[in-house]
């Protein structure tokens, strides 16, 4: 249950890989013989099951290795092919560490950045947006979907003030992609960052949709060789794995609907039988404007690293310390002003295509009892329990 790290890749993506990477194992870029012509056929079908995902054209499909470098090209990529015009960048606080560590090297190379503040949900005023806007301003950066509270993001106005004020719109849409209705026309969309690995594709693929008209964005791109994806990010690519994103693109598309309710409802329930045996719990983000698998949950009184401990054999993730590559509690909790004792009592399940009905009850099982437990030990809770507020209370010798 921890679907918004990475997913499995789907077994009717698999099978679709696994010839290009033995008998047609060819160069996409090999223009002389059969084997070339045939890999280049299945990038560019894969490409157009991109771009019709989310309402492109393939022509507007740059592959990369995945939605970090995508992040990584269209802020730095923008920026560069626009220092002449500005040098400003608007974002704001709970993006992904792609976008956020990029901002701050082009802080260190004169580019100024504005994080904007979100609200207890999670979301970014879009007028905030507007009143950052300056004459300096290239780009604005907003992602669709947050990775840990799931939060939905309100793109669309922000996209349209951004197009109204003649500033580049990017969005992360590496979680929101094939989970959510995503369409570049009518999210008023320039670039958009998109990952393989989290719709059932294989890890290290992804892709930057680069707006071709009204208006045609331009940038520079930050790996350079031998001309590939017309310039944009030149290497070999990688035939296999793209042709598993295009597969996982057509199965998103064509089960979208049908798979959100499905997962939708298996998340509901986990929430309802959680929160029918236990008190004190907090739901951090948005209520509704939320992606369908995600449910983020503080438990008062209880170390988000001591209840994974408890349920071993469940894969969540924790917004405390230690969980993460950074060793620091969740900054995105943070933003959204959630007390630190609750974001170390935070836990994040993803739930995904392939999860099933027991999985729900067994985990819901297991969290309820690790709660218990874990409360029956903590003089905190017992106090609480008592009616007395233990930040009322002075600590320490009398
Ligand atoms: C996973 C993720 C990324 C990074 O994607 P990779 O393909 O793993 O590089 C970027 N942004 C968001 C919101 C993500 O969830």
């Amino acid at each position: 249950m921890d679907n918004h790290s990475t997913t499995p890749v789907d077994p009717r993506v698999l099978a679709r890989m696994l010839p290009f990477f033995s008998e047609d194992f060819g160069n996409a870029a090999s223009r002389s013989h059969a084997f070339g012509w045939k890999a280049e056929a299945a990038v560019e079908a894969a490409r157009e099951e991109i771009a019709k995902l989310i309402g492109a054209t393939g022509r507007e499909i740059v592959l990369t290795s995945g939605a970090t470098e995508s992040d990584n090209l269209a802020l730095t990529g923008v920026t560069d092919f626009l220092a002449s015009k500005g040098n400003h960048v608007i974002t704001q606080q709970t993006e992904h560490k792609a976008v956020l560590d990029t901002c701050k090297a082009l802080e260190k190379r004169g580019v100024a950045v504005t994080y904007l503040g979100v609200d207890k949900y999670g979301r970014v005023d879009p007028q905030a947006v507007a009143d950052a806007i300056t004459l300096r301003t290239v780009l604005v950066s907003v992602m669709l979907a947050n990775n840990e509270v799931g939060t939905l993001q309100p793109i669309r106005e922000i996209g349209a003030l951004c197009r109204a004020r003649g500033v580049l719109f990017h969005t992360d849409a590496a979680q929101g992609v094939g989970k959510i209705p995503f369409d570049v026309e009518a999210h008023n969309v320039d670039l958009a960052s998109l990952s393989a690995h989290k719709m059932y594709g294989p890890k290290g693929v992804g892709a930057l949709y680069v707006r071709r008209k009204n208006p045609r964005v331009r940038l520079t791109p930050i790996i350079h060789g031998g001309g590939h994806e017309r310039g944009m990010r030149s290497g070999t690519l990688n035939v296999p794995a793209i042709v598993g994103f295009g597969e996982a693109a057509k199965i998103a598309g064509a089960e979208m609907p049908a798979e959100s309710s499905r997962i939708q409802a298996l998340r509901d329930k986990l929430a309802r039988l959680i929160t029918a045996e236990l008190d004190q719990v907090q739901q951090n983000g948005h209520p509704v404007e939320r992606l369908p698998g995600n449910l983020n949950l503080s438990f008062a009184y209880v170390e988000g690293e001591a209840l994974m401990m408890a349920m071993r054999d469940v894969a969540v993730s924790s917004g405390s310390a230690c969980t993460s590559a950074s060793l620091e509690p969740s900054y995105v909790l943070r933003a959204m002003g959630v007390p630190d004792e609750l974001t170390h009592a935070s836990i994040r399940f993803g739930l995904g295509r392939f999860n099933v009905d027991e999985e729900v009850d067994h985990v819901a099982r297991l969290v309820v009892a690790g709660v218990k437990k874990l409360r029956a030990m903590s003089p905190l809770y017992e106090m609480a329990q008592e009616g007395i507020d233990p930040a009322s209370v002075a600590w320490g010798a009398p």
